[in-house]
């Protein structure tokens, strides 16, 4: 017999909807599978009390017949969206015992149209990493993993990704920054999208770097995704990059047809010594699309391998801009262990980050000091406008560009952390979008040569999230992916 909790988003509202169950009933059983983990730690804190009164209210609104679009719907929040009266740490010992009194725009959205808190999930620290091991509350772990074998479930969402693989939540939030939604999403096959940058408000959420931080959902089937980022999405005064444009009909562009569209294969992303595994699910990828009628074209982005480089400098620059404001001053963890008041500063932040997010601060600082500002920072903003030429130009003859998400499939806890270039390395192929500002998707599409889970990515032009999810749909049907 199919569990509440086997239910993906769409089906959760179509049971609420014809009352087969209530949204109290809904939210108990995923709190109950939240309380009682003790395997995956994906959540870092929750408040049954305040889900299930506001579940009773959702069904309240059903049964006087004035229900919401996503009424009763248990929504799960990475730690780095502020949710009104909730601890939110961005899993940084610094924020620790932070309690926000205000709402981030995605998140008021989303209870506005009805959706239930059900918890926050965990994070690599201010979002800075790609195994969710620079999580102050420890690591998590992904649902895919054989006994003895404990594999990262990527990051910087990890804990939402494995919390929505693992059915412990038909949906959680992520942010994504480089990569950060749809690298945990490929890693533990679900579905994760990174609209446009502009797309949602980034008001509320904390920041890491300004110019890149996207808010998204992860999912296990790509009309579930649309459905949530039809309610996430649109215009906020609170932000001012948030873009004054109508957001489209997501939810219809899933089931569009794709025959004659052009699907790009950027050359630069067949890296030398590409995994075989990734390779091969690649290669199915552009036969599935071929099947369905589009047409696959040769598409060249040639500053691809300057991405990487141009995030580690880009990112880290607006970091230690972001994160100069922890300073036990007004808010946050303050050091007891002080003399004067710049001893504090100094302590504070160095006992209340941790490693990767002190080295991120050290080298943002570096690169925007007097003296080298021009050969780092000035240098990146300019392959970076060379990187978004790229992406033009390939526009120009296509329609979306198909490619692996990530270069592996999940890897073992600690078996990258020691050196942080190679965790770096994970995301070669997300970080070209992100800085583009384009609207990114990766659907689960095959497994690696572990049997874990390897996603595809879509990447799309400027608002125009609409395609990749006609596309995405079609992958996601051919590749007929079976989740855990
Ligand atoms: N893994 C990348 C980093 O560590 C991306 C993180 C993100 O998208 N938030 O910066």
């Amino acid at each position: 017999m199919t569990k509440i909790t086997d239910l993906g988003v769409i089906e959760t509202l179509e049971g609420l909807k014809s009352k087969e169950f209530s949204s109290e009933e809904v939210v108990s059983e995923y709190l109950k599978l939240i309380q009682s983990d003790s395997k995956l730690n994906a959540y870092i804190h929750f408040n049954g009390e305040k889900s299930l009164l506001e579940a009773k209210k959702s069904d309240q609104r059903r049964a006087n017949n004035n229900s919401l679009p996503l009424d009763g719907l248990p929504i799960a929040v990475k730690d780095i969206f502020c949710v009104a009266g909730e601890k939110t740490s961005a899993c940084s010992k610094i924020l620790e015992n932070f309690i926000p009194d205000y709402e981030s725009t995605v998140t008021s959205k989303l209870w506005q149209a009805g959706g239930i808190y059900i918890g926050k999930t965990s994070m690599d620290e201010f979002a800075m990493g790609s195994s969710n091991e620079t999580s102050y509350f420890g690591e998590v772990i992904n649902p895919w993993s054989s006994d003895g074998d404990a594999l990262v479930p990527g990051g910087s969402s990890g804990g939402s990704a494995s919390a929505v693989a693992a059915k412990m939540a038909p949906i959680a939030l992520g942010t994504d920054t480089g990569g950060s939604i749809r690298q945990p999403a490929s890693f533990c096959g679900a579905v994760g999208i990174k609209p446009t940058y502009g797309r949602c408000s980034r008001w509320g959420i904390i920041a890491f770097a300004s110019s890149l931080d996207q808010a998204g959902p992860i999912t296990r089937s790509v009309k579930d995704s649309a459905v949530i980022l039809q309610n996430m999405a649109g215009f906020d005064t609170m932000d001012s990059t948030s873009a004054d444009i109508k957001v489209p009909d997501f939810i219809n562009s899933c089931s569009k047809p794709i025959k004659g569209m052009k699907i790009g294969i950027p050359e630069e992303y067949r890296l030398d010594g590409l995994a075989n595994d990734v390779q091969n699910v690649w290669e199915s990828g552009i036969k599935w699309l071929k099947e369905a009628g589009a047409e696959i074209i040769d598409v060249t982005l040639p500053h691809t391998k300057y991405a990487l480089p141009t995030y580690y400098i880009v990112a880290p620059a607006e970091a230690s801009a972001n994160l100069a404001r922890y300073d036990g001053v007004k808010y946050g963890y303050r050091s007891e262990n002080i003399k004067d008041l710049e001893d504090m500063y100094s302590q504070t932040r160095a006992e209340g980050f941790g490693a990767e997010v002190k080295r991120r601060i050290l080298i943002g600082t570096y690169v925007l000091s007097a003296g080298y500002y021009d050969a780092y920072y000035l240098r990146a903003q300019k392959v970076r406008t060379k990187i978004v030429e790229d992406f033009t130009m390939a526009f120009n003859k296509c329609d979306a560009i198909l490619t692996p998400t990530t270069p592996t499939g999940a890897f073992k806890i600690g078996e990258k952390n020691i050196d942080p270039v190679t965790m770096y390395m994970n995301d070669v192929f997300t970080v070209p979008a992100s800085l583009a500002g384009l609207p990114a998707i990766s659907i689960p599409s095959g497994l690696d040569a572990k049997g874990c889970p390897l996603g595809l990515q879509l990447i799309g032009k400027g608002f125009d999230e609409e395609t990749i999810f006609s596309i995405g749909s079609i992958l996601e049907e051919s590749a007929n992916f079976k989740n855990i």
